[in-house]
């Protein structure tokens, strides 16, 4: 503040500012990956639901974005949530609803009034907007993986027009250097960084893979073949002249693994042309492999695009890898494209 002005004068310091939102938004991931945690290991049939789409929902789901929710509207009460889920199915589902605010309790260890979770879920429920900042959450990215107890994300992002500024990503089930349990998160031009997410373990930068010869590539992929092709990944890794086979994970832990070097390549080629790649699946994971020296696009190579929907536009899979690797992944991945994509 100038000396002896007498009111004090906003200073912004985008460096410091984001890097205060990359620590509030690790507190708010650790929180509700807390909740996934305990909830995966206690699931019942009762606690899951199956959407319009098809898709699976838990109460962790609801739960964990709730979480994210309060801690957000707390620190940043003017900023937008845009996030996978919304209140609309709990208010018709007394049974789950009641589920679901017992979990919220219990990591708040008090009670909650009904409407206060409610609330905190569809606060994330905000339109996107066409400029300025704004945050973008998937309170459990992998709910299949979820619900066969594998690997999942908590995934948090601040945006602000098409940048993603800063992200976040809880992996419960990810193993660093005898680890499990890892966050992985970056803020734009400062790198990526891994720590343990529970304890207070310090954290320790990461980066992609140095890989010399084409054939040392590990590459990551989908568990779910309607996710992502398997053959395609397959016939991509043979032009490569790819040795080992792939990883297969669940979730945005394939970014994570990118970026935490346990693996080179995440493929993304989904089997139906016609899908739409939500925000919330990639703004954390693309800014965490970027910032640890890796390169991330669709897989014809364009840009991922996060400045307009709540989808990526006209967005076709993704390929992300290590910088001086990714225009030779894209070429070989080519004719996929060209045979399922376009
Ligand atoms: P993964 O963990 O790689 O299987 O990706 C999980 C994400 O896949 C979910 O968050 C969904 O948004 C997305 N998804 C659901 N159905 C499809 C589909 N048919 N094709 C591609 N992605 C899908
Ligand atoms: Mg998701």
């Amino acid at each position: 503040m100038p000396a002896g002005s007498g009111e004090a004068v906003a200073v912004t310091v985008p460096e410091q500012e984001r890097r205060r939102e990359c620590e509030l938004a690790t507190s708010a991931v650790r929180r509700a990956a807390d909740v996934c945690r305990r909830a995966q290991s206690e699931l019942s049939a009762a606690d899951s639901r199956s959407k319009a789409d098809r898709s699976p929902v838990t109460i962790a789901d609801f739960a964990s974005q709730a979480l994210i929710c309060a801690w957000l509207e707390e620190a940043y009460p003017a900023d937008p949530v845009v996030g996978e889920e919304s209140a609309t199915a709990l208010r018709e589902d007394a049974d789950l609803r009641g589920r679901v605010v017992a979990l919220v309790a219990g990591a708040l260890a008090e009670p909650v009034a009904e409407e206060r979770v409610l609330a905190w879920i569809d606060r994330g429920t905000a339109e996107r907007p066409t400029r300025g900042r704004f945050w973008t959450v998937d309170p459990i990215d992998g709910t299949k993986g979820f619900l066969r107890g594998q690997q999942y994300a908590v995934a948090l992002a601040r945006l602000e027009d098409d940048r993603v500024e800063v992200g976040v990503l809880g992996c419960p089930r990810l193993e660093r250097d005898g680890t499990a349990g890892v966050i992985v998160r970056a803020v734009r031009g400062e790198g990526t960084e891994w720590l343990p997410l529970d304890g207070d373990g310090a954290s320790r930068p990461t980066s992609t893979r140095r890989v010399e010869n084409l054939d040392e590539l590990r590459l990551v992929e989908s568990v779910e073949p309607s996710h992502s092709s398997h053959r395609a990944t397959r016939r991509i890794a043979e032009r490569l002249g790819v040795r080992s086979p792939s990883l297969r994970l669940d979730s945005q832990a394939k970014y994570a693994a990118v970026a935490l070097g346990l693996a080179d390549v995440f493929l993304r080629l989904p089997g139906r042309s016609s899908w739409r790649e939500w925000i919330w699946d990639h703004a954390a994971g693309a800014l965490v492999v970027e910032e640890a020296g890796g390169a991330v696009s669709d897989a014809r190579g364009r840009p991922l695009d996060f400045g307009r929907g709540r989808w990526l536009t006209d967005c076709r899979g993704v390929v992300a890898a290590p910088r001086d690797l990714h225009r030779t992944v894209v070429a070989a991945a080519a004719d996929e494209v060209a045979r399922r994509l376009r």
